[in-house]
């Protein structure tokens, strides 16, 4: 790390004690920040540093709630509304009882520049809940998502603060939520969420979008090699909304998809990942992934220890959650010869990991540039809600496919710029700091 920046990364981590995510996200940034103090030593003037790690506002609130059986039940709420240069902040709501303010400071921190890198008016922000939405009956899931909105609504709106999903809050969750804002408001504020159904407001493409585009970023990355997706063996971890269309769009680019996983273990599919039965165990039963394997008959094997990163394949694209691949799983991968990492989830690989596959000249895409397409789709839907419009499916994902390609051209042309070629984490985070950074020595303090 550049030595200027020591004593400001040192300053972030002992005001934010214990959060441990976010202090790697920081770091993952300051990383590569060295040759921007070097190049430009104006854009670090008025502490943009600082302020930059500390969010503009951080709310923190009691979300109480009735089960099934009447018995009560507190959980926590957050919202952190990081950063507001580019627009109103912009991030999802993830429900997951792994969630406290670490975590939604690093998903906000992350939201920040990747927001910046699609080219879209938003700021960035994050929020959610340690609730865990496991095992719990529609009802309760209606009255917790009521419970939090209930407080969540004085904090959001249009031009202030756009919330969506994350894990745990899929189209359901975004409907309670919405039906919540618009009793309490009184008003049909169509774009204070995003992610919302296709009969009220929501957008084509954007259930789909974070996985395509994903995918769509790793296509690009190939091109530079003269390479493409056909014909290759593929690993995907999760069976999330983000996993569920990577596959999708994977196959349909002739790649055999052999993986999914949940919390519970994983699958492997000789055959390619039957994404009907995918969909219909997650999407529909919201069973556990055990129930594919069963359903196959023998053709697919349930593996509950291990990952599916000890599978061989030349693409691996982690589409589950923080810091699931490690490095010793990555020197693995490497042996069974990856070519290719696209980061579906936020920050799945840890520091370690990235490290072992640039050294490797892996082609590693940043989540923060690969996973961009589903917030940027959510821009898009913004822009539906405020002409009151609604576009076909082509043409929103071929404004999907323009913005994963302006992504990437900005992180190559930036790594090219700083003669890093070919290093999207530093193109990722370079590019996406530049656009910000300026925004708010414009603005002022
Ligand atoms: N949660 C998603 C992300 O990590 C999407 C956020 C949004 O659409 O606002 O980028």
């Amino acid at each position: 790390m550049h030595e200027n920046l020591i004593p400001v990364r040192q300053a972030v981590i002992a005001r934010n004690p214990g959060e441990s995510e976010f202090h790697q996200a920081v770091d993952e940034v300051f990383e590569s920040l060295g040759p921007v103090v070097a190049r430009h030593p104006e854009l670090l003037e008025s502490a943009i540093l600082e302020r930059i790690c500390e969010p503009e506002r951080q709310i923190i609130f009691r979300v109480p709630w009735t089960d099934d059986n009447g018995r009560v039940h507190i959980n926590r709420g957050f919202r952190v509304e990081f950063n507001s240069a580019l627009g109103p902040y912009k991030g999802g709501l993830r429900f997951h009882p792994s969630v406290y303010l670490g975590i939604v400071k690093f998903l906000g921190f992350e939201q920040i520049f990747k927001n910046s890198l699609t080219g879209m008016p938003i700021g960035g922000g994050k929020g959610g809940s340690d609730f865990d939405p496991s095992g719990r009956s529609d009802a309760e899931i209606m009255r917790f998502c009521q419970s939090f909105m209930t407080e969540l609504y004085r904090h959001i709106g249009e031009y202030t603060d756009v919330p969506a999903g994350d894990i745990g809050v899929g189209g359901r969750e975004i409907g309670y939520l919405f039906g919540q804002y618009k009793r309490i408001t009184n008003r049909y504020e169509s774009g204070v969420l995003t992610g919302k159904g296709l009969a009220w407001g929501g957008s084509l493409v954007r259930t789909e979008a974070t996985g395509y585009g994903t995918v769509m970023f790793a296509e690009e990355m190939l091109k530079t090699r003269g390479q493409d997706m056909d014909g290759r063996e593929m690993l995907v971890s999760g069976s999330g909304n983000v996993a569920i269309y990577a596959i999708e769009r994977a196959q349909s680019l002739g790649a055999k998809v052999l993986t999914a996983s949940d919390s519970s273990g994983y699958v492997v599919d000789p055959d390619g990942i039957d994404l009907d039965l995918l969909k219909q165990v997650k999407e529909v039963e919201r069973a556990r992934i055990s129930q594919y394997a069963e359903r196959k008959g023998g053709r697919a094997r349930f593996i509950s220890d291990g990952s599916v990163w000890d599978v061989p394949g030349s693409v691996a694209l982690p589409c589950a959650t923080q810091n699931e691949l490690n490095g010793r799983q990555a020197k693995k991968l490497l042996a069974n010869g990856v070519e290719v990492v696209a980061e579906g989830a936020n920050m799945p690989t840890t520091a370690e990991a990235v490290r072992i596959f640039r050294d490797a000249d892996v082609l590693f895409a940043p989540g923060k540039a690969a996973n961009a397409g589903g917030v940027a789709t959510s821009a898009l839907e913004m822009q539906q809600n405020a002409s009151r419009d609604s576009w076909t499916f082509d043409y929103t994902q071929q404004r999907l496919q323009e913005i994963m390609r302006g992504i990437h051209h900005r992180c190559a042309e930036t790594a090219d710029e700083y003669g890093m070629p070919g290093n999207y984490v530093a193109g990722a985070n370079i590019a996406g700091f530049i656009k910000v950074a300026r925004a708010m020595s414009a603005q002022g303090l």
